[in-house]
Order: structure tokens, then sequence, then C-alpha cells
């Protein structure tokens, strides 16, 4: 890529570049790269093909595609992600959503029923996807997101803000479910929701580099099993959820029967449940705390 060039050859380069990194979606990718760093619609840029760009312009896009040629998730450089037809801002300090995360919400809403005043938890809320699309779905509740990084709680209510729900949202910072212990909430949350941490510390290696090398390793790698925080969920969710009341997690992929067994060892719970995604994996497990249990207590 030399000083000036015309847009249409501009992006050709910007595909053929993207495609020998490794990206196969390149042609659609340049698209929206050239498109964000040049402040234009991508469809806009065909019919603008003949024209040059140089000089700071170009170097935006210079430094776009370098980014994403050296494998940078490209929702961290146009800095957002769709999810569940709400756009959320992303940043390297939370976990992009996933849109098999979105069944975490269907589930929740579905299993839910949620009456007024109902008390909802979403544990690791990262970018606020899941807490700030249910307060956009429902009212009238008392909804906490917790996580432990700061950084990522600013992202989260940056979101929450920008879809108008800041308000409906207390936002609380520590690890899982500990900072709900300052709030007189023990055995009466209505629903408990998270998507853990869940890759299995031998897997971690042969992740994708966009996953690896650039999204916040504690969101995502969670112990030498994959399931230690399903587990601590499992076990503190006890303390806070009403007789009757909601844990959703999401899963990873084969790790539906572990955790299932799991729940029925530590006991407390019924109705425990695996929900699959599109693709066929048991990709959320539902329980319900019991009203009375082995464990209970
Ligand atoms: N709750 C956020 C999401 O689902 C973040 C989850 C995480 O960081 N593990 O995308």
């Amino acid at each position: 890529m030399s000083d000036s060039q015309s847009l249409g050859k501009l992006l050709a380069s910007a595909q053929q570049i993207l495609g020998k990194a490794g990206i196969t979606n390149a042609a659609q990718e340049a698209r929206w790269l050239l498109a964000s760093a040049l402040e234009m619609k991508p469809h806009e840029l065909a019919s603008q093909s003949e024209q040059p760009v140089r000089d700071e312009r170009l170097a935006r896009v210079l430094s776009v595609v370098r980014r994403r040629e050296s494998r940078e998730p490209l929702q961290y450089i146009l800095g957002s992600q769709e999810f569940c037809g709400l756009d959320f801002s992303v940043t390297p300090a939370v976990l992009i959503p996933r849109p098999e995360t979105e069944l975490l919400i269907q589930e929740a809403l579905r299993e839910g029923g949620f009456g007024e005043g109902a008390v909802l938890v979403d544990i690791g809320t990262g970018s606020g996807c899941v807490a700030v699309t249910l307060a956009t779905i429902l009212s009238g509740m008392r909804i906490f997101a917790l996580d432990c990084a700061h950084d990522a709680l600013s992202v989260a209510r940056g979101n929450a803000e920008r879809h108008g729900v800041r308000d409906k949202i207390i936002w609380l910072q520590g690890d899982l479910l500990s900072p709900l212990r300052e709030y007189a909430v023990a055995g009466a949350v209505d629903a408990i929701i998270s998507n853990p941490p869940y890759i299995a510390e031998a897997e971690w290696a042969g992740l994708q580099p966009e996953v690896r090398d650039y999204e916040p390793q504690h969101a995502l790698l969670a112990g030498p099993q994959g399931i230690e925080f399903h587990e601590r969920l499992i076990h503190d969710s006890k303390e806070f959820l009403v007789p009757g009341g909601l844990l959703v997690m999401e899963l990873g992929q084969g790790q539906a029967p572990l955790v299932r067994r799991m729940a029925e060892e530590v006991g407390g719970y019924t109705g425990l449940q695996t929900v699959k995604d599109e693709a066929g994996i048991e990709r959320v497990l539902i329980a319900r705390r019991a009203c009375e249990g082995p464990a209970h207590g």
C-alpha cells in the first residue's frame, strides 16, 4: 500500500492482506474496516471506488487493516457488537457478546414468569449484554449486574446508558456473588443468570488468536476442568435463591453432563434441564432452587 490509492484498489489490497492473515470473511471485513475508518457506509464504497485516499484518511485505513491482520477481533476495532438486536460497545476490557448467549436470555424469560419486584442477578456482566437486554425487556424488576473487573463495569454502565436503562440496574464489583451479601437479598433472588468463564486450561493454546490473544483471559479461562465457576455458582446460589428461583448458566461444549451431575450431587435443586443451541450443543443449564432438599438451609 503506497502514499495515495484509489478507494477500489485500497479495498482490494486490504482484502488480500486479510485473506493472507487467515481471515475467512476477508472481503466483507475489508469493506467494514474501510467504511469505518473513512466514516462511510459500506455500500457507498463501491460507488466511490475511483476516489483517491491519501494522508490522514489513508493512515487510518492502514492502521485498522494492520490491526485486523494481526488478528485483533473486528469488534474491538469497530468498537461494537450486536446482541439481541441491540448495539453494545466493546473494548478489550470485556468479552465480545456471542450469539449463543442470546439463548441464556431467551430461557431465563421463558422459565421466569417474573412478577413485579422480582430480583434478577447477572454474574460476570462483562459488556452488560445480559443485564442490559433484560432491563430493556422487563420493567418493575430489581436487576443486579456483578463483575470482578472495574473496567468491565464501566463499559457495561456505558451500554446501559446507551439503551436508557442505567437506573434500572444496580452495579456491583467483586468476586462472583459475594457483593450481594451487602444487600438483604439472601433467599430472595428470583433468578441468577450467568455466562461464566468455561474454557479449560488445556484448551487455551488451541483457541483462535482473536480470542486467546485479545479477549480478557479472566472472562474465559475457568481452571483445569473448565467447570470450576459452574461449581461455585451451584454452591453459592443456594444462599440467595428464593425457593423455586432459577439458576441459568451458559455451558461449554460437552460440559452439560458434568455440570448436571454436579448440581445433583450438591443437591437443593429441582427441574434440572439443558437447552441446545442452534448447533445442537447443550448450551444452557436451568435449575430451580428446591423448596426442601438434602442440602437445604
Ligand atoms: N455476560 C457477558 C457475556 O455474556 C460476559 C461474560 C464473561 O465475561 N464471561 O458476554
